[in-house]
């Protein structure tokens, strides 16, 4: 037997699986021509940030726009970062925006799909296999440094100057035992990482094309980077390599923190006789502050969680349709021109995504989010603030449970218009929006009265209208009553006319209406009054009157 092969046995001796079962058992996928196969692969943390959540909807959107699969991978190999059931904090995460994977992990301890396990602490048989494979080819070995050789090696490269560190070429000692140094030691029962050799060659330069960033040129890999470390657990490279080949992944999006190791990447890939896949690196989504841009921070800012949006009641649609107009550029001009259609109708394109990193900014969030929930049907909006609410607020919980026709009226005033109003943002806001409609959250406040009226005008106004009330049918026939008002309390119902000649009125029909709406809403601005009346009904608007003259009396 030759000594690798020896070697190989000595290292594994229970791998009794070659790559070609491997390749057998995770054979090449069968989809359509040009199908696209992408994973998002977190890291149990228990913490979705946002940049994430847009990295998985990048990878979702590149699967979905070629009928591929999208799947979810999770990498627990660093024991270091993970906390208990950090997966279901981030499944959560994706569910709550839609971005739920096709294959892979979906939920905890639940897996979908024939390329698994899909979670990597249970997959050390396969990198087993691979690893085993490699010391046979001579493109590994193990490596019995200590730490504190380790450390002594740096310490040796600082002090020399050496221009590239790290463990490579002349510096890897453990590269060049003998077979019968390796045996003695293994047999010792020291610990040891396993190491790539790297064919990799100081002067020569690799280049790649990103397919968000261009065509890049990197010098080649020497460096004989660990692969599994002492605890046989693979580095994230390794797994990354073995994970992506036989998960058939076909591109790769993720953080362009990993841009740096693509040389690496592409060696082992190499090395392992796999091709490569198609790698997208994403910029981080950064945030301007005092004229700076810096990325989002898991520490400084609370909207890099995902947890953020959903406590602060911004609809899923309306995160997504944000973090759309980040990821292309022309998706807001196709929203102008499609402002009916579904999200998945756009046509997303890597191509297209920013190469220095998107500006994140909560104030266009309003706005997009505004505008998305302005053309929600009252039903839904009462669905999604009955859902926030019931998490997040008790009380808004129980008004709006209370009576659902009742609550359903009153998203419905001006919705479903050509102009709907875009009054709410997020569902924490309903809370405010809605309170005058419930008595007991309403409190006569006239500090909003028009300044121009004497507190006897006002009393005349609202004793006129009160005594007069009468339930009008639709919108014009309310304003012809306001109209009939003015006159007899020394207003003009033609505002025109009252511009050319104010001296001759206390005010015109606006300045009527104002006071009625500030004695029923104790607000100077509302959606429509008259809706808001109808909603209300014909005695809690008598009664509001009347507290309000009774107030200013
Ligand atoms: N687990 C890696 C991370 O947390 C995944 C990188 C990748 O998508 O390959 O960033």
């Amino acid at each position: 037997m030759d000594e690798k092969k020896a070697l190989a046995e000595l290292l594994f001796p229970n791998v009794t699986q070659t790559p070609d079962d491997l390749e057998k058992l995770f054979p090449p996928r069968k989809l359509p021509e040009g199908a696209r196969v992408t994973r998002f692969a977190p890291s149990p943390t228990g913490f979705l940030h946002i940049g994430g959540l847009f990295a998985a909807l990048i990878s979702k959107l590149n699967a979905q726009m070629t009928n591929g699969i999208f799947m979810l991978r999770i990498e627990d190999t660093d024991k270091k970062r993970e906390i208990e059931d950090g997966v279901s904090e981030i499944i959560r995460g994706l569910e709550a925006f839609g971005v739920t994977p096709d294959e892979g992990v979906m939920g905890f301890n639940k897996e979908q799909g024939n390329y698994g396990p899909y979670t990597q602490s249970k997959r050390a048989g396969i990198y087993h296999v691979i690893a085993k494979s490699l010391v046979e080819k001579g493109f590994a070995y193990p490596c019995f440094c200590t730490e504190d050789e380790l450390s002594a090696l740096r310490e040796q490269q600082e002090k020399e100057g050496a221009l590239i560190k790290g463990y490579f070429g002349k510096w890897a000692k453990c590269r060049e035992l003998t077979f019968e140094q390796q045996k003695k030691l293994i047999e010792e029962g020291r610990p040891y990482t396993l190491r790539l050799r790297s064919p990799g060659n100081e002067d020569k330069r690799i280049t790649f094309v990103d397919l968000i960033k261009g065509k890049i040129e990197m010098p080649e890999n020497i460096q004989d980077i660990v692969l599994l470390k002492t605890d046989s657990i693979p580095t994230y490279h390794f797994a990354h390599a073995v994970d992506d080949h036989f998960m058939r992944t076909t591109h790769v999006t993720r953080g362009d923190e990993w841009i740096s190791s693509v040389p690496t990447h592409i060696q082992l890939f190499s090395v392992c006789g796999f091709k490569a896949p198609k790698y997208a690196h994403i910029s981080p989504i950064m945030k301007e502050e005092n004229g700076s841009k810096r990325k989002l921070s898991k520490r400084k800012d609370p909207e890099a969680a995902v947890t953020y949006y959903a406590e602060e009641g911004f609809p899923k649609e309306s995160v997504l349709e944000y973090l759309l107009t980040l990821a292309n550029s022309n998706f807001e001009d196709w929203r102008r021109a499609n402002p009916d259609a579904d999200c998945s109708e756009f046509p997303f394109n890597l191509k297209k995504m920013s190469v220095s990193g998107a500006l994140f900014d909560l104030t266009k969030l309003t706005d997009v989010s505004k505008n998305v929930i302005s053309k929600m049907s009252a039903e839904k909006v009462l669905a999604y603030a009955l859902d926030w609410a019931e998490k997040y607020d008790e009380k808004l919980y129980s008004l709006l449970s209370r009576d659902k026709e009742y609550s359903k009226a009153i998203f419905s005033i001006d919705r479903g218009t050509a102009k709907p109003r875009k009054d709410i943002a997020k569902f924490s806001e309903i809370g405010a929006y809605v309170s005058y409609f419930f008595d007991e959250e309403f409190d006569t406040d006239l500090s909003e009265l028009p300044q121009n009226l004497s507190k006897e005008t006002v009393i005349k106004i609202l004793e006129a209208y009160a005594a007069s009330y009468e339930q009008a049918k639709d919108n014009s026939e309310w304003f012809e009553h306001m109209k009939e008002l003015c006159e007899p309390l020394g207003f003009t119902p033609n505002v025109k006319e009252y511009k050319k000649n104010p001296g001759l009125y206390l005010g015109h029909v606006g300045d009527v209406s104002s006071v009625v709406r500030v004695a029923v809403t104790g607000r100077k601005n509302t959606p429509d009054l008259f809706s808001i009346m109808t909603v209300l009904g014909k005695e809690r608007v008598l009664n509001r009157l009347n507290a309000a003259i009774k107030k200013l009396s």
